[in-house]
């Protein structure tokens, strides 16, 4: 099966090195690799949030017999592996252009379902008693300049007044005070909700969870084939067959297109890089100018996301290249490590322990995509968060298995019940072999846009 990345990013047996998964301890999951000949009404391919989240209220509220299929273990993907910032987004296409194509009131409807994604996420892991170490109480956009400082406050000012966000505006003494003291911030946005987590504890509670509730989950159980027998689906892994009535396809970055003609080269998948340092004692951080819990993120369009984790770590994320190779990851990873030196003086001494990687997913149009297959209804899909994952895959999830078991399913192959920005399948690419090719260009433009406005 050839890939789009390296194959290094699809090695299904391996765990990442990630801080993640040092310091989640062992899930109390029963779930065992699928075996002979299995038969349930809704199997959902990949366990990650979209597919732990629907059957999750598949199980929950609607008593659905469901499954879950994982190539690797419970939250091998990106679920497993991000910067746990749960935070609202989900979409690149800036607010102004989603008004301008789809009107006021389903921007404002898709903020609202942003807002209701965080907040859902918080109400999960109280309700379930998922220990997923929440930090903070709003996410941080950091101005790289003056000039960002002013661009930022001018959005806050709208997207308050037309969309009715909780955004404001700090200034550089203020932020230096309440978040962080270094040579590249110029004041900040705050961003409410949003918060911290830890991304595997978080995965692997919902899981555990959904396994309580009655869903049956299988990892190390990668679909290699996917064929219809009349109105069943017949899923083949290397141990066994999935026979279902409907089938939740996701896999975001990690998407298996070559499942399925009707997904395939329609997700831009997308690396994203994390290093992590030592620990430091709340005494320490101090001393070196950090103030905050807070997920934050800076202003460039090339941006880097990073917050202080519960044991006084640093963390910092940002892109990888377009091939995905072991050593273009290493000389990454050498980068960012410079660069944090240089955005953050005063961290430059400070040792690495952890570094990992993974995919996101993008699409062409720039939003996410949720709807049933065209070719066939009985198929239901959800994926491109945009980077933005931790609480939009959970709210798809479960707006997937309200859409697949409640009463207003009807016929309709779009979601109608959801704002429109997230609804249908997003088209495909021309000469979806060139994505990676296409990606590089982005990439490069955007870089000398960044440099250009420095
Ligand atoms: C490094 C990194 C940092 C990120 N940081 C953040 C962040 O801070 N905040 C945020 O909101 N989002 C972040 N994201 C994005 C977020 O993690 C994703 O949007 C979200 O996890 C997507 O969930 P998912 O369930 O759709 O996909 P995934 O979690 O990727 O799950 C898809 C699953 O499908 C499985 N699969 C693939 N093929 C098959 C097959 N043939 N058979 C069975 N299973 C298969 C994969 O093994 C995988 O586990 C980050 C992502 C990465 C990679």
């Amino acid at each position: 099966m050839s890939t789009l990345f390296h194959p290094s990013l699809y090695r299904f047996a391996e765990a990442q090195p990630s801080y993640w998964e040092a310091s989640a301890g062992t899930p109390n999951l029963q779930g065992k690799k699928l075996e002979g000949d299995q038969q349930c009404d809704v199997a959902i391919i990949g366990g990650g949030y979209t597919g732990l989240s629907a059957a999750y209220h598949l199980v929950r509220d609607y008593q659905v017999d469901v499954r879950v299929l994982e190539a690797g273990h419970i939250g091998w993907g990106a679920s497993g592996r991000n910067g746990g910032f749960c935070c609202l987004g989900s979409s690149k296409l800036s607010v102004k252009t989603q008004i301008s194509r789809f009107g006021i009131d389903e921007t404002r409807a898709y903020h609202r379902c942003l807002v209701d994604a965080v907040e859902m996420v918080r109400a999960l892991g109280q309700d379930e008693a998922i220990d997923f170490l929440p930090q903070g109480d709003a996410e941080y956009g950091v101005a790289e300049s003056r000039k960002h400082f002013a661009a930022m406050q001018s959005q806050a000012e709208f997207e308050r007044r037309e969309l009715g966000m909780d955004y404001h505006m700090i200034s550089q003494g203020e932020f230096a005070e309440r978040g962080y003291d270094a040579p590249h911030q110029h004041g900040a946005m705050v961003i409410r909700p949003g918060f911290g987590l830890h991304p595997l504890r978080y995965c692997q509670g919902l899981a555990e969870a959904a396994e309580r509730r009655g869903a049956v989950l299988h990892p190390h159980s990668r679909v290699l084939q996917w064929r219809k027998q009349g109105d069943r689906h017949l899923l083949e892994t290397a141990d066994g067959t999935l026979t279902a009535t409907r089938v939740i396809l996701t896999g975001n970055g990690f998407m298996p297109e070559h499942l399925h003609r009707g997904i395939a080269e329609r997700p831009l998948p997308i690396q994203s890089q994390i290093v992590v340092t030592r620990p430091m004692s709340p005494e320490e951080l101090r001393e070196r100018g950090w103030f905050t819990q807070n997920p934050t993120y800076n202003s460039k369009r090339m941006f880097f996301y990073y917050r202080v984790l519960s044991d006084g770590r640093f963390m910092c994320g940002g892109r990888g290249n377009h091939i995905g190779d072991p050593l273009g990851a290493g000389q990454v990873f050498t980068r960012m490590q410079r660069e944090i030196a240089r955005m953050w003086p005063r961290f430059a001494d400070l040792e690495f322990t952890h570094q990992w990687r993974g995919l996101v997913c993008f699409t062409r149009t720039l939003r996410p995509s949720v709807g049933r297959m065209p070719e066939d209804p009985s198929i239901y899909f959800g994926y491109a968060y945009h980077g933005n994952g931790v609480a939009n895959a959970s709210w798809t999830g479960r707006a997937l298995a309200q859409w697949l078991a409640g009463a207003d399913s009807g016929n309709d192959l779009l979601p109608m019940h959801l704002p429109a920005i997230m609804r249908g399948r997003s088209p495909r690419f021309p000469f979806g072999f060139l994505r990676r090719q296409y990606l590089r260009l982005g990439m490069t433009y955007y870089r000398l846009l960044d440099w250009l406005d420095r």
